[in-house]
């Protein structure tokens, strides 16, 4: 059951973010990148510190390539879209640093930097 407490779309006007990209939401900024080296169930995927604007689905035990993972999908607020998923708990203890933090699958967000006027 997909967490049903309302939130408002933030935006981060003038930091360099990473978008969804069905609608265009702010879903990290890209201070919050913690690696890049990561893979998604499609392809390649960011760990994340934290995202904004999006909402988590059911948790669930899942077997991850570097071992069973508690995780919940992570939808877009604006448009539902899955983005990646959440990581509740992780049973390796080499896994834990990974807990509380996100993987966005790279395919699903759109990266926009802020414009930077050189003086
Ligand atoms: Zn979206």
């Amino acid at each position: 059951m997909a967490d049903t407490k309302t939130q408002v779309i933030q935006t981060y006007e003038g930091h360099p973010t990473y978008s969804c990209l069905k609608c265009a939401a702010v879903i990290t900024l890209q201070d919050e990148l913690i690696s890049k080296a990561f893979s998604g169930r499609d392809g390649r995927g960011f760990l994340m510190q934290s995202a904004v604007n999006v909402k988590l689905g059911r948790r669930e035990d899942r077997s991850l390539l570097t071992g069973v993972h508690t995780v919940a999908d992570v939808f877009c607020l604006g448009c539902n879209e899955r983005l990646g998923w959440y990581y509740h708990k992780a049973a390796d203890h080499m896994q834990k640093y990974k807990e509380g933090k996100y993987l966005l699958e790279r395919e699903k967000l759109v990266k926009e930097n802020a414009w930077v006027l050189d003086e």
